[in-house]
């Protein structure tokens, strides 16, 4: 790595997280126990307050003509059963709304902290946050779950907590992965001239939008991961990321 990188920002699917356990273990996880968790912490403000959020998407949802799965009247002991059936019905599409990806964050930090979640890890990742923060460069992240998800990930993976090794987590609240302006952001709130950051992602439209911006960008291709390489530098581990 040029020695004049202060900074690396790290993307997590596909990059230092296999791209399967989002899809396989954390959004199956998030379904799964939406009903549980919602009885069991009905009364948490911060619970109603993704509800109140979900109750205004499922009536935008009945507006525009979709058809999501009918909210039961309120307080009845239906209600919970429907919520979580939409709340099932959203994920199965993909939906990154604020209110369900708050709901998610809070379903899956139970989950780690019970035990039935732990965040896989490529092998290369632990040494290598250890070796950039030692030699004085700070890590980030950049993904588009929400910065609590991306904590808990990073502090609950198979090879303990990596927490210690990030300075800064960014999450769609400064903007698109694809814009130009996000990558300015970061840049603006790490306080760092664009060319003294490296941008680690496995997307080339991220890593166009990174350049444009200034930064320095590596293409990670993870194995069984086919990826046109555009015109990056390309790894397949972070072991040939040394300061
Ligand atoms: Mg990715």
């Amino acid at each position: 790595m040029d020695g004049d990188v202060r900074s690396i920002i790290l993307d997590i699917e596909g990059t230092t997280t296999p791209v399967e356990f989002v899809y396989d273990v954390l959004f199956p996880h998030a379904s799964e126990q939406s009903a549980v968790f919602l009885a069991q912490h009905w009364s948490d403000h911060g619970v109603q307050r993704d509800i109140a959020g979900l109750r205004d998407e499922h009536a935008r949802d009945l507006a525009t003509g979709l058809e999501p799965p009918a909210w039961e009247i309120a307080a009845s002991p239906l209600e919970i059963m429907s919520i979580a059936a939409y709340v099932r019905w959203l994920i199965s599409r993909d939906r990154k709304t604020t209110a369900l990806k708050s709901l998610q964050g809070k379903i899956w930090r139970a989950g780690y902290e019970a035990g039935l979640l732990r965040a896989e890890i490529y092998d290369d990742v632990p040494p290598a946050l250890d070796r950039w923060t030692r030699s004085g460069v700070q890590v980030g992240v950049f993904s588009s779950g929400s910065v609590l998800a991306q904590r808990l990930l990073f502090a609950h993976t198979t090879a303990g907590d990596l927490t210690v090794f990030l300075s800064n987590y960014f999450d769609t609240t400064i903007g698109s992965k694809f814009e130009v302006g996000s990558y300015r952001h970061i840049s603006g709130a790490l306080d760092e001239p664009a060319p003294a950051i490296l941008f680690v992602s496995d997307v080339v439209a991220e890593l166009d939008a990174a350049k444009t911006a200034g930064m320095k960008t590596t293409l990670c291709v993870r194995p069984g991961r086919l990826i046109d390489r555009g015109d990056h530098p390309a790894v397949a581990t972070f072991d040939s990321i040394c300061p």
